[in-house]
Order: structure tokens, then sequence, then C-alpha cells
């Protein structure tokens, strides 16, 4: 067909063409990757920032695909959202991560691990019985819902505030946790605080990128984590690579950290041996 109508193809791109079949691809087999057992979670730890123990890890998922080998959210995440698909896998990561951390703790009741952070993306919030499915989850896993945290994204809490709030409220009132994952790049207004039930902020790794090199950058994060204080939640630094990165951090006594610094997100049977009391990263 290229060539044939030089109006509509003068502009041809290969790699647009490539990039668009491989959406298309993506979307048909990611429902195959559902059933058939092709998604992976990895966690990452999250730190006690001054003394390095783990208390928390997130799960991020993977997919093992067939014949591309390991792949990042990043190649995914977005089909997933257009086409509904990451309701299914949300709820798959969700299940996944609470029967690992009862796994963990099963096997290791000394564990420092206090709960796992579960990524929730907005469409998948919005499904109609999704407070139900975190809680059935709880059950069936054999977890308590103390061990959860939910990780949202401010641009949630724009549309629909009302509902949203009443099952946020819901998740708390069963103990449920709630994270605003990113915090600083979304929604400009920081009026939600006050309505919403939330127990966490996390700072976004591009405010921590900077930290060292910008008196600014570092301004913005000791605001953070002052008006975090204040408001009695807690803050959790995103993207930490450094030692030095790390001390700022402390010395504007920002309580929890996560980054390759002290590790990447690895594998489920990685993380024991890193979660013992006298462990520290
Ligand atoms: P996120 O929730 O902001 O997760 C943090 C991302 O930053 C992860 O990438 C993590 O590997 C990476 N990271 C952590 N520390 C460092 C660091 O020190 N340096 C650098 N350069 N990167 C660091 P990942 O695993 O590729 O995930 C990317 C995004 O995909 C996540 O960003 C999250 O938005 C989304 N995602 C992952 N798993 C899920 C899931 O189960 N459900 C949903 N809805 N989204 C997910
Ligand atoms: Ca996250
Ligand atoms: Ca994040
Ligand atoms: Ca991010």
């Amino acid at each position: 067909a290229k060539g044939s109508d030089k109006g509509t193809w003068q502009r041809y791109r290969p790699e647009l063409h490539t990039e668009m079949v491989q959406r298309l691809e993506t979307r048909a087999a990611l429902y195959e990757a559902i059933d058939d057992d092709q998604l992976r979670v990895m966690y990452q730890p999250i730190v006690d920032l001054p003394t390095g123990a783990i208390v928390a890890v997130e799960a991020l998922v993977r997919w093992q695909h067939p014949t591309r080998g390991l792949l990042g959210p990043y190649h995914f995440i977005e089909v997933a959202e257009e086409s509904g698909a990451i309701v299914p896998i949300g709820g798959w990561v969700l299940r996944e991560a609470l029967g690992q951390l009862a796994a963990w703790k099963a096997a290791e009741p000394e564990m420092t691990l206090r709960y796992v952070s579960v990524n929730v993306s907005a469409r998948q919030f919005r499904t109609p019985g999704f407070v139900d499915q975190v809680r059935q989850a709880i059950t069936e896993a054999g977890a308590k819902p103390e061990w959860l945290l939910l990780e949202i994204t401010e641009s949630l809490l724009l549309r629909d505030a009302d509902q949203v709030a009443n099952d946020l409220h819901t998740l708390r009132a069963l103990g449920v946790r709630i994270a605003i994952d990113d915090f600083g790049t979304g929604y400009s207004s920081l009026s939600y605080l006050r309505q919403m039930p939330v127990d966490v902020l996390k700072v976004d790794k591009s405010f921590i990128d900077d930290i060292l090199g910008s008196e600014q950058q570092r301004a913005l994060v000791d605001a953070i984590v002052t008006l975090a204080r204040n408001l009695d939640l807690a803050v959790v630094a995103e993207g930490i690579e450094d030692a030095g990165q790390r001390a700022a951090l402390v010395e504007m006594d920002c309580p929890y950290g996560q980054g390759y610094h002290f590790s990447k997100p690895v594998w489920p049977d990685e993380i024991p041996p890193l979660a013992h009391d006298a462990q520290t990263l």
C-alpha cells in the first residue's frame, strides 16, 4: 500500500509502522500472558533511611515474554492501560504480592518486612468491585490488611473525587494504607491531602536526582518532608542512587528511601536474606 496514495503515505515512517504493529501484537499477547503464567513480580526494598533496615518491598511487574525476553513495564503498561488488560494484571500482581509476603513471613517470622507496596492504576481502581477484590485478595493470601500499601497517583484524585474518597475510606477502615506515588509530578493543588485518607507520600525520583547539585531541588524536597511530617504522613524518597543523596535526605529527617543505592528490584528468593534484623543496606 505504501506509495499508492501519496497524500496519505508521503510521511510514511517505517519505525512508526513497526511501533504500531508491535502495540497491536502486545495488546493481544498481554491477555495470553495472563492466562499462560508469563507475568512475574520483582521486589525492590524500601529501607529505614538512617539504619538501612528493610521495612517493606515494592512489587514491580515484569513480563517473561516467550520470544522478546524479560520485559519491564515500560514495554507494556501503556498498552495494558489502554486495552484494559491492566485490570486483570493488577489483580494478579495484588494476589501474588500478598501471597509472597505471607510466605516470607511464615518462613521467617523474625523478618523486618512490615508490608508490601502495590501499584494500582487509576483504571483498575475505578473498576467496580475493586475494594472487594482487595478484601478478597487479603483473605485468600492469609494476609493482614496492615501488610498492604496501595500506591495510587494524584491523577486518580482529580475525577469523581467523592467516589474515590469513599473507596479510600473503606480501604482505610479495613486497615489498608494508601500512598501517593510520584508525589509532586501531577496534580498541582495540595487540598486533596485534607480530604483523602492518605498515609504515605512517595517523593518522585526526579526531585531526588539533583538534590546535591541544586539548592532549589534540595529546598523542595525539604519542604515536602516537612509538609508530610506536619500532616502526620510517612515519606519515602524514590530513586536514591548514591550515599550523598542518602546523607542529604537523612539530614532533613526523611524517614524512608528506595533506590539502586540500596538495591535494584530483585527476585523473591533474594529478599529474605536481605530482610533480617541485623541486615542493613
Ligand atoms: P514506579 O511505581 O515509580 O516504580 C519505580 C520505578 O523506578 C521502578 O521501575 C524501579 O525499578 C525504578 N527505580 C527504583 N529505584 C531506582 C533508581 O535508583 N534509579 C533508577 N533509574 N530507577 C529506579 P520499573 O520496575 O521499570 O517500573 C516502572 C513503572 O511501571 C512503575 O513506576 C509503575 O508506575 C509501573 N508499574 C510497575 N509495576 C506495576 C504494576 O503492578 N501495576 C501498575 N499499574 N503499574 C506498575
Ligand atoms: Ca510505585
Ligand atoms: Ca514512583
Ligand atoms: Ca515513577
